[in-house]
């Protein structure tokens, strides 16, 4: 696997250490809050594992499963919700987890649907941000690393359901990946 990899852009460490700095502050802005952490599945499984291992407050943990990103005709799609929360959200803070903001629609839509159960508060945190991609108007309100406009693999993101494991981030070498036709 390690011949696949082109560049390692963000280590082990740092993005450890990234992740004890996001929940510092989580847990000091949500320290007498009933806070529901809504993490997107699914590439988002390694962050929420290790940022809630430094979260004292207590929090609900819940999941969507949201699918955008394909390839052959899958492709373009907009997000769709393959596993919605099981937990009420009217009497929570809303904290929503994503791995990577790219264009910025699957957040935007994630948000825009849960805001419409009327949670006491909704704010986003990333932990990879694509800032130049953005088509909708989103800024995550916790935001780990920027990201070049590269395709990224690791920690969590994938290309064609393989590298997720990784645990660092980095870019696949051209000839891994194949045209998306
Ligand atoms: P957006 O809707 O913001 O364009 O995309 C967010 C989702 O697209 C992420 O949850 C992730 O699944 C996928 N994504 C965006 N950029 C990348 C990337 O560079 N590499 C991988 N593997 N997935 C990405
Ligand atoms: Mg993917």
């Amino acid at each position: 696997m390690k011949n696949d990899i082109d560049k390692i852009l963000f280590t082990t460490t740092e993005i450890e250490e990234k992740i004890k700095t996001l929940a510092q502050k989580i847990n000091e802005d949500y320290a007498d809050k009933e806070l529901l952490v809504v993490t997107l599945l699914r590439s988002a499984f390694m962050f929420v594992s290790d940022l809630s291992r430094h979260l004292t407050i207590n929090p609900y943990l819940d999941f969507i499963v949201v699918t955008r990103y394909g390839y052959g005709d899958m492709l373009g799609k907009e997000p769709k919700i393959l596993k919605d929360l099981d937990v009420p959200v009217n009497d929570k803070h809303i904290l929503i987890i994503e791995n990577i903001v790219d264009n910025g629609k699957t957040l935007f839509y994630i948000k825009e649907g849960l805001k419409i159960r009327k949670p006491l508060s909704i704010k986003t945190c990333t932990l990879f941000n694509k800032p130049k991609k953005r088509e909708v108007e989103i800024e995550p309100d916790y935001n780990g690393f920027v990201v070049p406009d590269q395709f990224v693999v690791g920690y969590g993101l994938d290309y064609k359901q393989k590298y997720r494991n990784l645990p660092y981030l980095a870019t696949l070498k051209k000839e891994i990946i194949t045209p998306l036709v």
